[in-house]
């Protein structure tokens, strides 16, 4: 399978604090794949480095088989690289409508094709529609944010931490709703500290410890060698 998003020898530091050492990360078009790791392993700051939020210090970012390292996070947008931040990114003091209009501002679409795209996949927020975000719930946060990604018509969906602060029924509702946006050629890279959920629906599973992908295979052998990876990773 040809790679969408591939990165070599990814270097990124908070000003002269390096915190990742040598990331190497290929992802598949089409795969959804699961970033797993322990607290502090570096898997945010590798989305951000990918979606542009933050500038890899050396090493290769490719997109699409183009050289990306640098390039803004609207830049990549329109390249369609969509980023589901952690803590999800929406806009708590405009409605639902409002939250999704702005996010289709960056696209083509019409806000008829943005609220058509946003409410056949979750119908929950149509009834919404004039509710400001900020008073849903955490899990109706969580699908705005995933509808405010899907209305740019991303090609790779980065979602960082998609569980945080949901029951698990939510959240595997959540990653059954990322599956079928990935049925329909996304290619996903979903972080979670807490693994079974992700790899639940994951083609691919990467381990990062201390700033490097040190695992990347199927789902079932990741989930065998998890607690030795983890625990060779130092989790004190
Ligand atoms: P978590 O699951 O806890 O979010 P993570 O694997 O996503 O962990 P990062 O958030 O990428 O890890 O953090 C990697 C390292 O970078 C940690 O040591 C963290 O303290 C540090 N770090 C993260 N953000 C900043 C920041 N804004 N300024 C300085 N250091 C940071």
């Amino acid at each position: 399978m040809a790679a969408i998003l591939e990165l070599q020898d990814v270097h990124a530091a908070y000003g002269r604090i390096e915190v990742l050492h040598g990331v190497d990360l290929t992802v598949p078009r089409g795969a959804v794949v699961a970033l797993l790791g322990p607290n502090g392993a570096g898997k945010s700051t590798l989305m951000k480095v990918c979606s542009g939020r933050m500038r890899a210090t050396s090493g290769h970012v490719h997109l699409g088989g183009s050289h990306v390292n640098g390039a803004a996070p609207d830049a990549l947008a329109r390249a369609g690289l969509c980023m589901i931040p952690e803590g999800r990114g929406v806009f708590p003091n405009l409605t639902v409508a409002e939250n999704l209009r702005l996010s289709g501002l960056a696209g083509q679409a019409t806000t008829a094709q943005i609220y058509e795209t946003a409410f056949t996949r979750f119908p929950r927020l149509a009834e919404r529609y004039d509710q400001l975000a900020g008073s849903m719930s955490g899990g109706e946060q969580q699908m705005l944010a995933m509808a405010r990604a899907l209305v740019t018509n991303p090609a790779v969906l980065l979602v960082d931490e998609l569980s945080m602060g949901l029951a698990p029924l939510i959240v595997r509702e959540l990653y059954e709703v990322l599956a079928q946006i990935a049925e329909q050629g996304v290619t996903v890279v979903a972080v979670e500290q807490f693994a079974d959920m992700a790899l639940a629906v994951a083609d691919f599973a990467a381990v990062m410890t201390h700033g490097r992908v040190v695992a990347f295979d199927e789902p079932g052998v990741v989930r065998r060698d998890l607690a030795e990876l983890y625990l060779g990773g130092d989790l004190g």
